[in-house]
């Protein structure tokens, strides 16, 4: 089936879609984005996911051209129109075509382009969830505002590009000795006492949308928590490590820098919270 995609107040074949030259998100990485997880055709956290662009556009002073109620009208139109079961809608907002290559942000006559696109693919049944991940780890290079969620990923796309020559699946990034996040994940370490350890909100990390319902749910489940920083050092002498985002939920990390972690195997915590997650979503989507 051919997919249909959302652009500026259409639905076009995946082939038609155009976005110009000079599109601000093309030549400046002048863009904000969001990944939103389908299940069972619906929107999981979908209100979490807006409420986190709308900051990313405030920040930026970007405009939404939509509201939010007419967002959520044009994802589920997607997933009607693509019939989509399982898998994720990708958001993109730029600052418009501005007609040339000027660093200056534009006129507000310059519209905003507004894209969106699904995704199919398993979000529940995820194999890593059973075999967990190998990371590796590599220097944060990113710049310094990473709570806001633009489209700059290079660093990132750089990260996981080290890691699959590593043979790893994902890179953990380090800043000033401690591990700031995953290349597209937040990062956490179970200490030996069951402590659910990560590191504290600020410009340094995305404010996962996943994190922030894991930690609540954490919190329900009497499962103890600290929020701060930890080493690559700490991590490796953990008893378990995991990480989190909209589209992979919660997945164990079994390895890190080729050094099993625990007994290289999924850990308990680590299950427990991505069973919690997991059961959450679902109620959501019913
Ligand atoms: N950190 C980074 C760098 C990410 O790219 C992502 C994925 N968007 C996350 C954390 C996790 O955020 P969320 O749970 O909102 O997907």
């Amino acid at each position: 089936m051919q997919r249909l995609v959302y652009i500026d107040g259409q639905y076009i074949a995946e082939q038609e879609a155009k976005v110009s030259v000079f599109d601000r998100g093309f030549l400046f990485a002048d863009a904000v984005y969001e990944v939103t997880a389908v299940v069972n055709g619906k929107l999981a956290e979908f209100e979490g996911h807006i409420e986190r662009l709308q900051r990313s556009c405030r920040e930026l002073a970007l405009t939404l051209p939509v509201t939010p109620a007419e967002l959520k009208d044009i994802h589920y139109a997607l997933i009607a129109k693509n019939n989509l079961a399982e898998g994720a809608i990708y958001l993109q907002l730029s600052r418009g075509n501005a007609g040339d290559r000027d660093f200056h942000f534009p006129s507000a006559e310059v519209k905003p382009t507004l894209v969106l696109f699904t995704q199919a693919r398993a979000v529940i049944d995820n194999p890593k969830a059973e075999t967990g991940l190998r990371v590796v780890t590599c220097p944060d290079i990113r710049w310094h505002r990473r709570d806001i969620k633009t489209v700059g990923l290079l660093a990132a796309c750089m990260a996981k590009e080290y890691a699959h020559h590593q043979h790893a699946d994902d890179a953990f990034m380090v800043e000033n000795g401690f591990i700031t996040e995953g290349s597209s994940c937040n990062c956490y370490i179970v200490l030996h006492d069951n402590t659910v350890v990560t590191r504290p909100l600020s410009n340094d990390i995305l404010h996962g949308i996943t994190r922030h319902s894991l930690l609540k749910l954490a919190a329900s489940n009497d499962i103890k928590l600290e929020e701060r920083l930890f080493t690559p050092e700490e991590a490796l002498h953990a008893r378990e490590i995991f990480i989190s985002s909209a589209t992979t939920f919660v997945l164990p990390v079994v390895a890190l820098d080729g050094v099993a972690i625990g007994d290289g195997k999924p850990g308990i915590i680590t299950r427990r919270l991505r069973e919690i997650y997991v059961d959450m979503v679902k109620q959501q989507v019913q």
